[in-house]
Parts: C-alpha cells; sequence; structure tokens
C-alpha cells in the first residue's frame, strides 16, 4: 500500500501494522453498511478468533523453556510453576502448599533480570567453579579382589595368569566407581572461554544450562502471600 502509494487517510500515505489491524477487526468492511466490502466474513472471523485467544492465552515464549526448568521460589525454595490460566498474565506460583506465594512479573522482565545476572556471571569467570564430586569408594568386591591378589602376591607358586587376570579386575572394578566428570570439564572449559572475551547468546544460554542450579523467582517487589 505504501509502495503503490495508496494512502491510509488523507494526512497519511504510509502504513503500518496496527493500520491492518484496525481495518481486519473493524465490521464496518463486511461491506454491509455503507462502505465497499475490503475484508471477507472469513478473514473477520480468523481475526477475532486470534484476538481471543491473545488475550486468553500467553503462550510461553521459547527463551524462557530453560528459565522455567531451574524456577524456584524465592521464599521457600520449593519449585515455583509459570501459570497463564489466571488474569490472562503470567504470573508465577509456588508448588509448596504451605508456602503459596505468587509473584507477579512479566515474561519480559523475567527474560531481562536472568541475562543480567548471566552477564554478570560471565563478566566475572573466576566465580564459576566445578561442581563438587564425590571421592570414589572402591566397592566391596574390588577390595576383595585385592585381597585376593594381595594373598597370592605373597605365594611361592605365583600363577601369572590368574594374577593378570585379578589385576584387571581390580582396576575394571575401581575404575566403574569414578565419578562422571563431564560436568567439571565443561565448566572449565566455559570459564577459559569467558575469559577470552565477552560473553554472547549462546554462551550465556551455556552458562544458565550448565552452570546455573536454580533460577530465584520473585523478590520482595513481586510476591503477594496467599
Ligand atoms: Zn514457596
Amino acid at each position: 500500500m505504501s509502495r503503490g502509494n495508496i494512502p491510509y487517510h488523507r494526512h497519511t500515505s504510509q502504513w503500518n501494522k496496527h493500520m491492518v489491524k484496525r481495518i481486519l477487526e473493524n465490521g464496518k468492511y463486511l461491506g454491509t453498511g455503507v462502505y465497499p466490502r475490503l475484508i471477507s466474513d472469513e478473514e473477520f472471523l480468523a481475526v477475532q478468533i486470534q484476538r481471543e485467544d491473545k488475550t486468553d492465552y500467553i503462550p510461553c515464549p521459547t527463551e524462557l523453556s530453560p528459565i522455567r526448568e531451574k524456577a524456584v521460589c524465592a521464599v521457600c525454595g520449593s519449585r515455583i510453576a509459570r501459570d497463564t490460566k489466571s488474569h490472562g498474565r503470567p504470573r508465577w506460583v509456588c508448588t509448596s502448599p504451605d508456602c503459596g506465594a505468587i509473584v507477579h512479573i512479566s515474561d519480559e522482565e523475567v527474560l531481562k533480570r536472568v541475562s543480567q545476572r548471566l552477564r554478570q556471571l560471565a563478566n566475572s569467570p573466576d566465580l564459576l567453579t566445578p561442581p563438587p564430586t564425590l571421592e570414589a569408594v572402591p566397592s566391596a568386591d574390588a577390595l576383595r579382589i585385592q585381597n585376593e591378589l594381595n594373598v597370592c602376591f605373597n605365594r611361592s607358586d605365583i600363577n601369572p595368569d590368574y594374577m593378570k587376570t585379578l589385576i584387571f579386575a581390580a582396576a575394571a572394578e575401581r575404575y566403574a566407581v569414578l565419578p562422571d566428570l563431564t560436568p567439571v570439564h565443561d565448566i572449565e572449559a566455559l570459564r577459559k572461554r569467558l575469559e577470552t572475551g565477552p560473553a554472547n547468546g549462546s554462551d550465556l544460554r551455556e552458562l544458565l544450562a550448565k552452570a546455573v542450579k536454580a533460577v530465584r523467582v520473585g523478590g520482595p517487589n513481586y510476591i503477594e502471600r496467599q
């Protein structure tokens, strides 16, 4: 319309989406009154349905999904769920019935606050500490095989094949209980990368996924107790 120099009205030749929206939702343009028909009945109906959807239900923005998975109540630490069923505006409701905290905060605000915190973290990579790993405790089998080996070493008639089998079995038993160090290496690699320069969006997403245990939703300005 803008390119074809068809004016919206005599003061404006430039079109924007709001002008299109106003026409699409105005029943005057169904051609039943003094104006010529500009929109079909189907288009008019489709617009009405879309508008109803918009006010009743706010879909969860994709960027919010990883935050939801880690969201906990700032009051009690229980899981907190995003709820859009009431008032048409998202709110967060603590899943602990003893707490019942409700947090009124917009999706934009949640995203803004979380990215601010992630950026702070990215700017001080030395704050990133690897998760604690449990010390590997040898299993009862490992100890039993080790004892058997000790006995064999003290014997005069050593059977090398049997000893070899025992040594491999002892090693396998001890290896099986070693902790998975992937998270430790992941954090270490991320920390090194963040030290070399400013973080981009994918670094921040990785930070959230790998280095953040929980996102506390709420705070004095947002929480209402029931
Ligand atoms: Zn709570």
